[in-house]
């Protein structure tokens, strides 16, 4: 049967290209692909050849038709983006969404996802977990969306890019106390992949310290408030004092 597949690659480590991977990417008619050059270079390492599709946020809405017209014309297709697995804070959602509305097969062919492997490495509770993404870039809207999670008992998963790495950090620490558990997870499956824990008031300080701690991409996780009457009443500390600015 047709069957568009959703096809995880590596985060770092082109090893974590899974044989079944390779073979479903060998196997379809063409690769819906974020960035074509650069998963042109993958495939390339590999010895993949099939035709590219560039499919990004900017253009996925208007060619979703497009793909599944293929796809009910009887062609399997992939779905792949820059690194890890596609739609976790990447592409591909309209296209999904596209293929079911259309009783298209959609299959999953997984693999690596930043996420998942940084919280199997964290030793923080991971039995339930609420997945961020990544923060609004504004500092007012990322303080915001920091405040409302502070009575949040689950471990919190972000994503985040140098750039902005010391920034959220220091945000963070502002909306759960300097003394949060947290893990800063660092280039995962890269030369230079590193894995930080501490509170985060260490964790800014080491980041501040050593501008080599800034480079790369980070995944960071932070313990859930403490589920207990104390977490609450500082969750309310913390509300009255952000209202209290905009009080007369
Ligand atoms: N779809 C991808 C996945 O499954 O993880 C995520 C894509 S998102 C655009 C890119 C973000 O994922 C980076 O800014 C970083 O937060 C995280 N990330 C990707 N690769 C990573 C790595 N090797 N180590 C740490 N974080 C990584």
């Amino acid at each position: 049967v047709p069957t568009l597949y959703v096809v995880a690659t590596p985060i770092g480590n082109l090893a974590d290209l899974t044989p079944r991977a390779q073979d479903v990417l060998r196997s379809v008619a063409a690769i819906c692909a974020e960035d074509t050059r650069r998963s042109g270079q993958l495939l390339a390492h590999f010895g993949i050849q099939q035709p590219l599709v560039a499919l990004h946020d900017h253009n996925e809405e208007a060619l979703s038709q497009r793909i599944v017209a293929r796809l009910l014309a009887g062609e399997s297709l992939a779905l792949v983006s820059d690194a890890g697995t596609p739609l976790v804070s990447d592409p591909g959602y309209r296209l999904v969404r596209a293929a079911r509305e259309a009783g298209i097969k959609v299959s999953p062919v997984p693999g690596a996802c930043a996420a998942i492997a940084a919280l199997s490495v964290a030793g923080l509770p991971s039995d339930r977990f609420t997945f961020e993404g990544f923060l609004p870039a504004k500092a007012s809207g990322r303080r915001e969306r920091l405040n409302a999670l502070a009575g949040e008992t689950r471990t919190l998963v972000f994503y985040e890019s140098s750039h902005r790495i010391t920034e959220s950090l220091a945000d963070m620490m502002a909306a759960f106390g300097p003394e949060r558990p947290a893990v800063l997870a660092r280039e995962l499956t890269k030369l230079f992949e590193t894995v930080l824990d501490g509170d985060l008031a260490s964790l800014l300080q080491q980041v501040e310290a050593d501008d080599n701690q800034r480079k790369g991409e980070f995944v960071v996780m932070v313990q859930g408030a403490a589920d207990d009457e104390e977490a609450q009443l500082a969750a309310g500390r913390r509300m009255y004092a952000k209202l209290s600015e905009h009080l007369p």
